[in-house]
């Protein structure tokens, strides 16, 4: 996709702070932090959200998981952390590049919305 952001990000053409990559994910912060640890996990192949996984393969899916379960270890979140995956307008979803955010290092709020 030529024109969307985080494809941008994962090809080095914006600036980003990475933090983990293997071949499937681009791992970096989240410019507008919303926990002392905010990262955006993506994968490197263009898909919208968790609703076009039918364009992904099982791989390309799991590697995303996997690529929170490892960041989230090597950062020592031992307390626990947040995902999130925003999908869609309702969602407030602002960056149409599938991407999961891991919230950690305080105390989340107990409800979702
Ligand atoms: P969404 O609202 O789509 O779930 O999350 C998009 C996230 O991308 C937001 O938390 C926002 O702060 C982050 N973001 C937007 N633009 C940039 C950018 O240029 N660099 C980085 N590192 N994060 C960004
Ligand atoms: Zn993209």
């Amino acid at each position: 996709m030529d024109n969307c952001l985080f494809c941008k990000i994962v090809k080095g053409e914006i600036p980003s702070d990475k933090v983990y990559e293997n071949d499937e994910v681009y791992a970096f912060r989240d410019i507008n932090p919303q926990a002392p640890f905010h990262v955006l996990v993506v994968p490197k192949k263009h898909v919208a959200s968790v609703a076009e996984t039918g364009l992904m393969t099982d791989g390309e899916i799991a590697a995303c998981l996997r690529a929170v379960s490892l960041i989230a270890s090597q950062a020592k979140l031992d307390g626990g952390y947040r995902v999130i995956s925003n999908c869609g307008p309702d969602a407030c979803q602002s960056v149409p590049h599938l991407h999961f955010h891991i919230l950690g290092g305080r105390k989340m709020a107990d409800r979702m919305a």
